[in-house]
């Protein structure tokens, strides 16, 4: 599944060929996508739009035309091709925005569980977005912050982490990794975390979302040209999918375990 560092590297390889292109037709194959593609409104408004700025709220994907801006969500599956010309379909590419240049952006999702929709002028008060927690990589993401929610939750700080009302586009993996990296027990409840682990936990989070940023950079430098899929970071993992692999730091194995009906890893000596 596409998370953070995935959409943000897709934003910034998009970017760079996208901004100021001009839409000069929409064409949606299949609107049934998690939820229904407005495609006649969509058109309507995209004919002739120049696109001033792709931004990211989380996971999602905001495009700003001059009428407002409309959102793209990844999903389990999705991905976007850009292609300078045409060329044959793939089944699974359901949207297609083509530019005046008869270059083409185009949607795939084989599972169909992501979003194309129009937001309108004020993006932030959609209900996807309006109820959003603080980006990872914002200031407004510090110890002072994490250790004031965490104070009102018996949760397992390992659930509290993937809240996306406390802080958005920390998924499973990316909990995991944060969690080893700052020695704490994902099972620990949210209101025993004291504030310097806090001060660790979201060190640790800024730390491997960038690095998977960065190497999301390196790897997918030539993505804008290809419609090849873009890797997703495993190699760098620590503890993700490494069930009895022995620990990076002491060399028991990673223990696996169902947390709120998520597969987690840790090690149980390095997070007690
Ligand atoms: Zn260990």
């Amino acid at each position: 599944m596409p998370e953070l560092p995935e959409v943000e590297v897709t934003r910034q390889s998009l970017l760079p060929v996208v901004h100021h292109a001009v839409i000069k037709q929409l064409i949606v194959r299949q609107a049934q996508l998690r939820w229904l593609i407005p495609s006649k409104q969509l058109s309507k408004v995209l004919k002739n739009a120049e696109i001033l700025s792709i931004s990211r709220r989380g996971k999602y994907l905001l495009f700003e035309v001059a009428n407002g801006f409309f959102l793209i969500h990844l999903g389990m599956s999705g991905h976007l091709k850009f292609l300078s010309s045409p060329s044959p379909l793939d089944k699974h590419d359901h949207v297609e925005f083509i530019f005046d240049t008869d270059a083409r952006l185009r949607y795939y999702d084989p599972r169909r569980f992501g979003a194309v929709l129009w937001l309108g002028q004020h993006p932030f008060e959609h209900p996807l977005l309006a109820h959003l927690g603080c980006e990872p990589l914002s200031s407004a993401f510090n110890a002072k912050y994490l250790f004031e929610k965490c104070r009102k939750s018996k949760l397992a700080i390992k659930t509290f982490l993937m809240d996306q009302k406390i802080v958005v586009g920390i998924g499973n993996i990316y909990a995991s990794e944060s969690l080893f990296l700052a020695g704490i027990h994902p099972l620990k409840p949210a209101h025993q975390l004291s504030e310097q682990e806090c001060k660790l936990l979201v060190h640790a989070a800024k730390k491997i979302l960038k690095k998977a940023i960065a190497q999301g950079g390196t790897t997918l430098k030539d993505f804008a040209h290809t419609d090849g899929k873009p890797g997703y970071f495993s190699h760098s993992l620590q503890v993700y999918g490494k069930a009895e692999v022995p620990c990076a730091k002491c060399n028991q194995p990673i223990i696996q375990l169902r947390i709120n009906q998520r597969s987690s890893y840790f090690c149980e000596y390095c997070q007690q």
